[in-house]
């Protein structure tokens, strides 16, 4: 039998796809790198899952796990071909009120939880600014965050349980309602595997209560480096706001061409920053806020006064990544992270590399996790501008750990970031990382060639062992 017959024989003719174009809209995900599909497959539950795995095993052809294709990192991208296997039809969404919790098929949209957990007075905290789109497998498998997951933290956080098929095709539940399982965290190895470790067919969830009372404010400032003196002063006061988000001008001037979120784009900066909980103290945190902000030279402090007023500005942070069609075909994004004490001196080196190299760079981050997302806006047609834009991205990277950051705050490593790996990790550190995969997935099958670089096994250079350097996290 061939892969194709066995394929269809397991999950229809119509779950199968193999014409070209088809192929092709499959063949990268909101990245700039694309691979090619052999096929792709749309499996409709976790014996489905299970079955496509065992074929591709005897195939020996790889899985790409693919939710909604959102992912920034080319995650999702079947560079190496292979079966790219789509998890949007395992959308089961079971939800337990009384423990606030859910079980969720990895297909879901992030968004479609949230709105069904609402009548309950709960709801889904990690919301990354795709939420009306990805799904809760990309987001348990890049541990993504979100606007809101600065006090609630990321998606790990907020998972309890895992249904995963592993490489042989068996399929296992890890975790479970009880608060924390015996034994190693094998769950916390799959939040922010990419992929690499097994598939995930649903995730059992934490839901938080819906707070009473928000308020959202909109700070303006003459320069970037005050508004990020404020954000850096509101945590050192001892708040942890619901969300603290900054936008460049550049940012609020390609928003405001397209939406008109009245956001005002004479100022230099603005902070986007909400509190949430009991009317007393939300109203106490945003006039501390906003006191903050006035010290640091803020020139206006709005709050939201409607639910309509706050939903628009928090349209234009969401949409930020789509306004920069405004001002080029293509953009680069880098997602890294710095404490945010290092932000001022972080935000001063990103916009002096974009100069030296005669780039056009906005910035729209989580400013309170320091979680930066430098957006590079270029069009890819014009001769020698993508080495350019790499080797900025590369310097802004490197200046991030310089000061004590990591690679990826959010959007993980997928390829876009691999070969970058060797600035973060020693030898013996990729070789450890290279032994857990070997350890889940001995034959490569799931999403080969990303996260870590080549020759990341020790045995890669030459078999020689080294003794663990000083400083290496093994
Ligand atoms: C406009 C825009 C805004 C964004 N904003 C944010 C943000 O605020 N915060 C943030 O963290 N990210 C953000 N992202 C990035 C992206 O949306 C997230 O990484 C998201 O979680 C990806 O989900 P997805 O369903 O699209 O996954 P995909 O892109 O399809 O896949 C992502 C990775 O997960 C793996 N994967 C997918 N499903 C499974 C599964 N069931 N089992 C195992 N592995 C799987 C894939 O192989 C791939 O490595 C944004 C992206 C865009 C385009």
């Amino acid at each position: 039998m061939t892969l194709l017959s066995d394929l269809r024989q397991a999950l229809g003719n119509e779950n199968v796809l193999e014409e070209p174009l088809e192929l092709y809209i499959y063949s990268k995900d909101a990245s700039l790198m694309r691979g090619e599909a052999t096929f792709v497959v749309f499996p409709q539950s976790a014996e489905q899952v299970a079955t496509v795995v065992q074929i591709a095993a005897s195939h020996n052809v790889p899985i790409v796990a693919r939710g909604a294709g959102t992912g920034l990192t080319a995650g999702a991208s079947p560079t190496e071909g292979g079966i790219v296997m789509v998890t949007t039809a395992l959308n089961s969404l079971e939800i337990d009120s009384d423990n606030r919790t859910a079980w969720v098929g990895a297909g879901v949209i992030n968004l479609d939880l949230s709105t069904a957990a609402a009548p309950f007075g709960l709801h889904f905290a990690p919301d990354p600014s795709s939420q009306s789109a990805c799904t809760i497998g990309g987001n348990v498998a890049n541990n993504s965050g979100g606007a809101h997951t600065l006090a609630e933290g990321s998606t790990t956080s907020h998972v309890l349980g895992l249904e995963v098929v592993l490489a042989d095709g068996e399929i296992v539940v890890l975790g479970g309602q009880a608060p924390d399982s015996p034994g190693l965290d094998v769950k916390g190895l799959i939040v922010g595997s990419e992929g690499t470790l097994g598939i995930v067919t649903r995730a059992l969830v934490r839901l938080l209560p819906i707070e009473p009372e928000v308020r959202t404010l909109l700070l303006d400032f003459p320069t970037v480096e005050e508004a990020v003196a404020t954000v850096t002063e509101i945590i050192a006061a001892g708040m942890i706001p619901a969300a603290l988000e900054l936008m460049d001008q550049r940012m609020t001037t390609a928003v405001e061409k397209w939406l008109h979120a009245g956001l005002p784009i004479d100022a230099a900066a603005v902070l986007l920053a909400e509190v949430v909980g009991e009317r007393e103290s939300v109203e106490s945190e945003a006039s501390q806020i906003g006191e903050i902000g006035r010290a640091n030279g803020a020139r206006d402090v709005q709050v939201a006064t409607t639910e309509e007023h706050r939903a628009l500005l928090w349209k234009g942070r969401k949409s930020a990544f789509g306004a920069m069609a405004q001002l080029a075909p293509d953009y680069y994004l880098h997602d890294a992270v710095v404490p945010r004490t290092k932000l001022v001196e972080t935000m001063r080196a990103i916009y002096e590399i974009a100069d030296r190299y005669e780039l056009t760079l906005l910035n729209v981050f989580h400013a309170g996790d320091g979680n930066v997302h430098p957006l590079i806006a270029f069009d890819a047609s014009e001769p020698g501008i993508n080495e350019r834009v790499h080797k900025a991205g590369d310097e802004i990277v490197s200046a991030c750990l310089r000061v004590g950051g990591a690679l990826s705050g959010e959007h993980g490593i997928g390829l876009e970031k691999r070969d970058l790996m060797r600035m973060a990790f020693t030898e013996i550190d990729l070789d450890a990382q290279a032994r857990l995969k070997e350890v889940f997935d001995p034959t490569g099958l799931f999403n080969p060639k990303k996260v870590l670089p080549d020759g990341s096994r020790c045995f890669d250079f030459g078999g020689v062992r080294r003794e663990v350097p000083e400083g290496a996290w093994v």
